[in-house]
C-alpha cells in the first residue's frame, strides 16, 4: 500500500486541518476539504486524531488552539512519510 500523504494535495489538506476544525475557512475551501477526506481515508482518520487532541487541549486550556498544534501537526505528517 502506497503512502497517500505523499500526495501534495495531502499535505495542503493537512496544513488546513487546524484551521478547518475552528471553521475559520471560507465555504469553498471547506468544501475543497471535505470532498478531499470523503476520498482519502488517510486524512480522514487524521482529522478524527486531530478534533480529539484539540478537545483534549480546550479541556486542559482556556486557549483555543495551542501554538504548538501546527509544529505537532508538521511532526505528525513527517512521521507518516
Ligand atoms: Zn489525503
Amino acid at each position: 500500500m502506497t503512502n497517500p500523504h505523499t500526495d501534495e494535495h495531502c499535505l495542503a489538506i493537512f496544513e488546513r486541518l487546524s484551521e478547518y476544525i475552528d471553521h475559520e475557512l471560507d465555504t469553498v475551501t471547506c468544501e475543497d476539504i471535505e470532498t478531499h477526506l470523503n476520498g482519502c481515508q488517510c486524512c480522514h482518520s487524521c482529522l478524527e486524531t486531530l478534533k480529539r487532541t484539540v478537545a483534549l487541549c480546550r479541556e486542559m486550556k482556556p486557549d483555543p488552539v495551542p501554538e504548538t498544534l501546527s509544529s505537532r501537526l508538521k511532526d505528525l505528517i513527517r512521521r507518516l512519510q
